[in-house]
């Protein structure tokens, strides 16, 4: 793919560590020839994301909260400065509270803090980038299945995923005048940080390798790989998709039965 995405600027978010979804595409959009640069959440990631960050020569353009719009203003602010314009941005950032339980005791507050963080950055990251994006684009965001059917531990997440991949749609059709294209990757369960913090994390991961086509899990580098198709010029005649990259789990009814235990 070396050359794919050489002569393109874009910025990342939601690099948390080296077992962030994100790091995996920065490493995919990197060896593909592009130009990266990342925020961080907060001091206690600057010490991690900095080191990321200078292993594939990335800008590092500070702290940005989704839930500050004055964080997120100065990250682009600082984009225009360096580069004036950009050619995609990458938003893998989510949130969520009270996964174990039941969906139906979901609170006011947490519903709304979930869906400002896990759907509503997203719109605002487009806000931004329309304005930086003056040769056209390519938005992409994360999703997971548990936006389509009930997953367990997903709750309010599977909630604000079907709404982020809503607004992919909508994203999709306001930006399509002006190039801009919108589009989200799907993937299959990976042990990140945020996974990790889901009970019962390691049996999901196990049911999804042993019933999946491929009878496996997903890896980071196969998201950037397929991230890479999305942020280049490949894809550029589609836009506001929900691409899985699952092993394709998304496919099946049920587990097989030989898998079942039954
Ligand atoms: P991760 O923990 O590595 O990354 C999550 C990121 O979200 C972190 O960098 C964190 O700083 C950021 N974030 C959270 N709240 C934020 C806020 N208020 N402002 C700015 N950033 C904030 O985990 P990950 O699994 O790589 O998650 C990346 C994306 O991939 C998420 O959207 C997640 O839902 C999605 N996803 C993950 C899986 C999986 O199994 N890991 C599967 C499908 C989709």
């Amino acid at each position: 793919m070396q050359g794919l995405m050489q002569g393109k600027r874009g910025v990342i978010l939601g690099v948390a560590n080296n077992r962030s979804i994100a790091w995996g595409i920065a490493k995919a959009c990197q060896a593909a020839g592009a130009e990266l640069a990342f925020t961080y959440q907060g001091d206690a990631l600057k010490k991690r994301v900095e080191p990321l960050a200078a292993e594939v020569g990335a800008l590092v353009l500070g702290h940005c909260d989704v839930t500050d719009a004055a964080t997120i203003d100065a990250a682009f602010d600082a984009l225009k400065e360096k580069w004036g314009k950009i050619d995609f941005v990458v938003h893998a950032i989510a949130y969520g509270e009270q996964l174990d339980g039941r969906y139906v005791d979901t609170t006011a507050e947490n519903f709304s803090k979930s869906m400002l963080i896990s759907c509503y950055s997203l719109t605002a990251l487009a806000q931004r980038a329309e304005k930086l994006m003056t040769d056209g684009g390519s938005i992409l965001t994360l999703s997971y299945y548990g936006a389509e059917k009930w997953m367990p531990r997903y709750n309010v997440m599977g909630v604000a995923k079907a709404a982020l991949e809503a607004s992919v749609r909508y994203l999709a059709a306001d930006l399509g005048e002006k190039a801009i294209r919108v589009n989200a990757i799907s993937a299959g369960p990976i042990k990140t940080l945020a996974f990790a913090g889901i009970s019962d994390s390691r049996l999901l991961l196990k049911y999804n390798e042993i019933n999946a086509p491929l009878r496996r899990n997903v890896t980071i580098e196969e998201v950037g790989d397929s991230a890479v198709y999305f942020l280049s010029d490949m894809s550029r005649g589609v836009t506001g998709e929900i691409h899985h990259v699952d092993s394709g789990y998304n496919v099946l009814g049920m587990g097989r039965p030989e898998t079942s235990g039954a």
